[in-house]
């Protein structure tokens, strides 16, 4: 109610027109049903809660501008809602418009201070073992194809196949011992190639090319399966695809497998991005979701970018080592004015010798001579640019064979067969930006300042416990996207309410034993 009162037109219809047929009114009114989906996921209600919320409670209907005498509308309105904002690759409007209107009530603005955090989210659907994986994408495609073209199914499946196809693949229905279970992952190895043989065939009817359930089968047994003179066998663990091209379920393809620390998951991960100001609201000013296994580092840019496009850059953003390196600091500070405050990774040691060892940073660079000075007072004679394993530009300096093969501490130096010392490093800008990070992760005020990233942490624990945030609800990267832009939403009506009313923001908490050292 309060929210209604502070903004009275938090969405308008005309934020949602080019989503709506162009002749005649929408059935209900596009702004209500944002604010509906935002309260849904305030409350974490079903459609169908939602639904009935809107008939019969008196806040909501107050919110909503609803007579009281109001019917509502079909749950299903809510659905069909999602699925135009999804048409119209409008995910992120709910949030952004929020944005908007907040930024002309100065409870959101630019070039303040922001933190990022990532945390994972579940599939809907659940993990499949391999053995189910397989058997249940082809049970799948066989139940998809029998209802598009059943007579031509009927013509090619194999009397067994009814049997072990026609329920569902289920582990504790599968075969307890090794050698089984092996034979059945080979007969259905086998029954899958016939499957798609007949699919590839000129006679098979057109109308399966348009099966997607067909694609993950063809995507699945290319993974798994190899055919040798005719017979499957499953692929070795070294013929396997990267984690990102292996499916879990074929009942959403886009989930996968990842782990973090000692965390295994399957499905996606969220990156959270709010402002963390001491003098303003801490809203959510971006969510991205992404493949689980994409690197957190992969979407520090993009991130960046997302939030230019709503005129909403911090100057400083506070994040965690995985979205940090050399690139990204020098590229934040040059593209959008970002200061990247984070720790960088350690230059690594080599593990003998790891005292006395001579490291890249006791070599001295000549940036201008593009030379480089080794402990011993000798300078490279080679400087080349180039790319590193990953593609990232780097320089490589090369000594003598002369001046290393009679160096008297070789052994401190280099473990190189041959006679010589190759140093490796960043460009220029890159190399300063990278040393700088590391200085100041040994300054007493950065560690103090850098304190704030770990408020995140709770922002990321109100979504998961307050607003459903761990496990998606759909279907799918860019459905389970735009759940995240909900309970975003939904997080920042939340926090702004609470601003407006004056209630201070909780403190972290710590145990009772942990707060008698704190009284110490
Ligand atoms: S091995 Fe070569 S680069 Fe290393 S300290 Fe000796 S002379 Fe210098």
């Amino acid at each position: 109610m309060r929210l209604r009162d502070e903004f009275n037109a938090l969405y308008q219809d005309e934020d949602f027109r080019k989503f709506y047929p162009t002749r005649g009114q929408p059935g209900l009114a596009p702004w209500r049903l944002s604010l509906v989906t935002v309260f849904q996921f305030l409350e974490h209600l079903s459609d169908r809660q939602a639904a009935d919320a809107v008939r019969g409670r008196i806040d909501w209907k107050y919110a909503l501008g609803l007579e009281l005498t109001d019917p509502g509308f079909h749950f299903s309105v809510l659905t069909e809602f999602r699925a135009r904002l999804m048409a119209g690759q409008a995910e992120h409007l709910l949030l952004d418009t929020m944005l908007e209107r907040f930024k002309g009530r100065d409870l959101v603005k630019a070039r303040g201070k922001q933190r990022t955090d990532s945390t994972h989210v579940l599939a809907a659907v659940h993990d499949l073992h391999l053995l189910e994986l397989v058997a249940e994408t082809l049970r799948a495609t066989l139940n998809d194809l029998a209802a598009i073209v059943p007579e031509w199914i009927r013509a090619i499946a194999q009397p067994v196949w009814f049997e072990r196809y026609g329920h569902r693949i289920e582990d504790y229905r599968l075969p307890k011992s090794q050698e089984k279970r092996q034979a059945l992952a080979l007969e259905i190895g086998a029954d899958g190639f016939r499957l798609l043989d007949a699919l590839d065939a000129p006679t098979a009817p057109a109308e399966t090319g348009k099966v997607p359930m067909v694609q993950t089968l063809r995507d699945v047994w290319r993974v798994h399966y190899a055919r040798d003179d005719g017979q499957p066998r499953w692929r070795a663990g070294t013929e396997l695809p990267p984690v990102g091209e292996r499916l879990q379920s074929p009942y959403d393809p886009e989930m996968h497998y990842s782990t973090k620390r000692q965390i295994e998951w399957s499905g996606y991960k969220v990156h959270v991005t709010e402002t963390c100001d001491d003098d303003a609201a801490h809203l959510v000013t971006h969510v991205m979701t992404c493949p689980a296994m994409q690197p957190d580092m992969a979407s520090t840019a993009d991130i960046h970018t997302c939030l230019a496009n709503k005129g909403l850059l911090p100057a400083e953003h506070f994040v965690d080592a995985g979205y940090v390196d050399a690139a990204l600091l020098v590229g934040s500070q040059r593209d959008h004015g970002i200061s990247l405050e984070g720790p960088v990774r350690a230059v690594a040691r080599r593990p003998s010798e790891a005292q006395q060892a001579y490291e890249q940073r006791h070599f001295t660079i000549d940036w201008e001579r593009e030379q480089v000075t080794c402990p011993q007072g000798k300078t490279s004679v080679t400087w080349r640019a180039g790319l590193d394993d990953a593609g990232a530009p780097r320089i490589c300096a090369i000594f003598s064979r002369t001046d290393c093969g009679a160096c008297a501490v070789r052994a401190l130096c280099t473990s190189a067969k041959e006679a010589r010392r190759s140093v490796y490093f960043h460009p220029r800008p890159q190399y300063e930006a990278l040393n700088k990070a590391r200085a100041r992760m040994n300054d007493p005020a950065w560690i103090e300042r850098y304190h704030i990233r770990a408020g995140i942490e709770g922002t990321l624990s109100q979504g998961v416990r307050a607003f459903g945030m761990r496990r998606s609800r759909y279907i799918g990267l860019a459905k389970t996207g735009l759940q995240q832009v909900c309970t975003a939403a939904a997080l920042n009506a939340s926090r702004v309410v609470h601003w407006l009313a004056g209630t201070p923001r909780a403190k972290t908490r710590v145990t009772r034993f942990a707060a008698l050292a704190q009284a110490a």
